[in-house]
């Protein structure tokens, strides 16, 4: 009898911890109040003295419909699906208002268990339907789905399956020893700590790649920093079949802002320029911050032209003033295409190359570096 309440009690604990560290995820401590309120439902129903059964049966599987509505509902929220509280409800309220009836007004046993077992399968297959909206394939969503779907499964066929068995249940003599209730402790402990560790393992796998993404991203500019960069795009390179292009760009005069208007205001020229990289970089372009004020970009583009059409654009964009409060600056943008086994650091050789003609040209330019010796073309 303590066991159902004992596991409940340590995982409510184990998410409340889990919530406590962060504190921005609020489905974490709606997932610990389900397992309280599973907790607190075994209590009152098999560990607490026999009370009058409106005291009893009542407030237990009223705990235990809040804790279904409560679990699937941090579930939902982990997704960041809305939860449908109001459709919950209704199917909770209905739950007990017929166990309410089937005790007060006419007494039968069978039909109490129905009723709530019948609305915690409808609040777990809403469940479900919700979840599949997420599209995620990854294999712990897709046993967090399948666990769901079990968990409505067990609520709707095992009561039947077993009042069927057993001929039904006149009354609560021997109740607590009977099949139906020993597998509701069984399948309620599986299922607890099944929900539970997928969650828990799903809210780890989301901590990391959320860690990994922020040990790559550059939070002034927006785009990759330097190891980010070097990572993505030498990914990129070694299974890339599309021609590919790098762009070295670099802001010009930049020493002098930061000299005239402050630090503060060269950090928004950096800001501005990672902005206008995520805006106009085609779609599969591997933006990064690689330096001070330093930016590579790594796209597939067909043609020589059209990587220096793009820094071309690029160039043209911050050359008009970005916004009256940042101080207006200017860039010069080195360019080469990838050749066949080329790595990251020989195309940044080159495209370095290319940078210094632009800037020794008068920068505000761009410059391509052609693999074939005495070809650099500025324009
Ligand atoms: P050039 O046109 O030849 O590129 O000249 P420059 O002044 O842009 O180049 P230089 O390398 O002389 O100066 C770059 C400056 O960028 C020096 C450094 O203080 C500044 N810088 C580097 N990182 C940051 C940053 O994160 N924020 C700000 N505000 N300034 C930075
Ligand atoms: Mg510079
Ligand atoms: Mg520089």
């Amino acid at each position: 009898m303590l066991l159902n309440p004992g596991i409940s009690l340590l995982l409510a604990v184990a998410f409340y911890l889990l919530w406590h560290g962060r504190r921005d995820h609020g489905y974490v401590l709606v997932a610990a109040a389900g397992h309280l309120a599973t907790a607190l439902g075994f209590l009152v129903q098999d560990v607490m003295p026999p009370l009058p059964f409106e005291l009893q049966r009542i407030p237990s599987n009223a705990l235990f419909l809040l804790a279904g509505i409560l679990l699937m509902g941090s579930l939902l929220g982990h997704y960041r699906l809305p939860v449908p509280w109001r459709s919950f409800s209704i199917m909770g309220g209905l739950g007990l208002a017929a166990l309410s009836y089937f005790l007060l007004v006419q007494p039968n046993l069978n039909y109490r268990i129905l009723s709530i077992s019948f609305a915690l399968a409808a609040i777990s297959f809403l469940t479900v339907v919700d979840l599949r909206r997420t599209g995620r394939t990854n294999l712990v969503d897709r046993i967090l789905l399948w666990a769901c779907l079990l968990t409505g499964i067990n609520f709707l066929v095992r009561p039947i399956a077993i009042i069927w068995m057993e001929g039904g249940y006149i009354d609560y003599v021997g109740f607590q020893q009977s099949l139906y209730w020993t597998t509701v402790q069984f399948s309620q402990s599986l299922v607890s700590i099944i929900l539970a560790l997928c969650l828990m393992v799903a809210i780890a796998q989301d901590l990391i790649s959320q860690l990994q993404t922020d040990a790559r991203t550059d939070t002034l500019s927006g785009v990759l920093n330097r190891r980010g960069f070097e990572d993505v795009a030498t990914a990129l390179l070694a299974r890339h079949e599309a021609p590919l292009a790098l762009l070295l760009a670099d802001l010009d005069h930049f020493k002098q802002i930061n000299d005239h208007h402050g630090h503060m205001a060269g950090d928004a020229v950096i800001s501005g320029f990672g902005r206008i990289l995520l805006d106009m970089a085609p779609a599969g372009a591997v933006k990064g911050r690689i330096g001070g004020e330093e930016f590579a970009l790594l796209v597939p583009v067909p043609t020589p032209e059209a990587a220096l059409a793009l820094a071309s654009a690029l160039r043209e964009r911050m050359a008009t003033p970005l916004d009256a409060s940042i101080p207006h600056t200017t860039v010069s943008i080195g360019v080469t295409m990838a050749g066949p086994g080329d790595r990251l650091d020989s195309l940044l050789r080159r495209a370095d190359k290319a940078l210094y003609r632009a800037k020794r040209a008068g920068r505000n330019r761009v410059s391509l570096h052609r693999t074939a010796p005495r070809q650099e073309a500025a324009c």
